[in-house]
C-alpha cells in the first residue's frame, strides 16, 4: 500500500493495485515483531514462544522461562516475568545491558539468572518450547525452560506514508492527542504509531478516536 499527496487529499494504492481517493486517511498498520529467524523460531510462535511479555508473562506462573532480548524492553519484560516466574534466564545479546535503575534492581532477583553476549542459536520443542540452545562466550548450552520471550522490538508499518515526512527516526507515525499527524487530514492510531502502547483495547480505542477526529476535520473543511 502507497498513501501519496493528491490535490489536497489522498491517493491510496492497495497491494491488490485498486487506487482510492480521499480527503483524510487514518493510518493503522501496525507494528511487527523484530524476529531472529533462529531455527524452531516460526514453528513455535504462540506455543511459548511470544514476543510480549506485558501480554504473556502471567501464563508463566511459577513456571521457567527464557527471555532474549536488549535494552530497556526488555529489562522491564525481565522484571514482569520475574516477579510470576519460577526462574527467569535473562539471556543479553550484549556484555552491557544492567546499569539502568531498573537493571541494577533486576541483578537483586533471586530467581533471575543473567547469560551476556548470548547468541540464541534455536528454539526446541515438539508441541511447545521446551529448551533454547545458546552460546556464550564460546560455550554453547541446552536451558530447558517452559517459554522463551523475544524482545527485541516492533517495526512499525509505516512504509505507506514514508515519503510524507510524519515519522520519527525509528519509523513510528507521530501523532497529537487526536491522533493527527502533522500532514493535514492524514491521522493515524495503533501500534504504528508512537504512542508505545501494543495493547488491543487502547489501539481499538485509539482506531476510533482517529475516525471521529478524522470526520470531524472533514467537516470542517
Ligand atoms: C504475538 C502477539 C501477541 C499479542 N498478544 C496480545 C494480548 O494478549 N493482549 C493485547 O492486548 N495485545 C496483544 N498483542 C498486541 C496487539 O496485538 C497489538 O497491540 C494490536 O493488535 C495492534 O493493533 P493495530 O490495529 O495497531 O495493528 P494490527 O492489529 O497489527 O493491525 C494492522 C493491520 O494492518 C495490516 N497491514 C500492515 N501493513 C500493511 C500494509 N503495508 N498495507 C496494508 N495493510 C497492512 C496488517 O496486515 C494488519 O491487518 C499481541 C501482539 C503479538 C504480536
Amino acid at each position: 500500500m502507497k498513501i501519496g499527496p493528491k490535490n489536497g487529499g489522498f491517493t491510496v494504492v492497495t497491494q491488490s493495485g485498486e487506487r482510492l481517493e480521499a480527503r483524510a486517511v487514518v493510518v493503522a498498520t501496525g507494528a511487527t515483531p523484530q524476529r531472529i529467524d533462529a531455527p524452531g523460531e516460526r514453528r513455535l510462535v504462540g506455543r511459548g514462544l511470544s514476543y510480549s511479555a506485558v501480554s504473556h508473562a502471567q501464563l508463566f506462573i511459577e513456571k521457567d522461562a527464557a527471555l532474549f532480548g536488549c535494552g530497556g524492553r526488555a529489562l522491564r519484560a525481565a522484571a514482569e516475568l520475574a516477579r510470576v516466574a519460577k526462574r527467569v534466564h535473562l539471556l543479553l545479546p550484549d556484555q552491557d545491558e544492567m546499569r539502568s535503575p531498573l537493571g541494577f534492581k533486576l541483578r537483586a532477583s533471586p530467581n533471575l539468572i543473567v547469560y551476556r553476549d548470548v547468541e540464541l542459536c534455536e528454539i526446541r520443542g515438539e508441541q511447545f518450547v521446551e529448551s533454547v540452545v545458546v552460546k556464550s562466550q564460546g560455550v554453547t548450552q541446552e536451558i530447558a525452560v517452559d517459554g522463551l520471550f523475544i524482545e527485541l522490538g516492533l517495526t512499525p508499518n509505516s512504509q505507506p506514508v514514508a515519503d510524507l515526512g510524519v515519522t520519527e527516526s525509528q519509523g513510528r507515525i507521530v501523532i497529537d492527542c487526536k491522533c493527527a499527524t502533522s500532514y493535514p487530514g492524514l491521522f493515524a492510531a495503533g501500534d504504528v504509531t508512537d504512542s508505545f502502547i501494543e495493547q488491543v483495547l487502547i489501539c481499538v480505542g485509539e482506531g476510533a478516536k482517529a475516525a471521529l477526529n478524522a470526520y470531524d476535520y472533514l467537516l470542517s473543511q
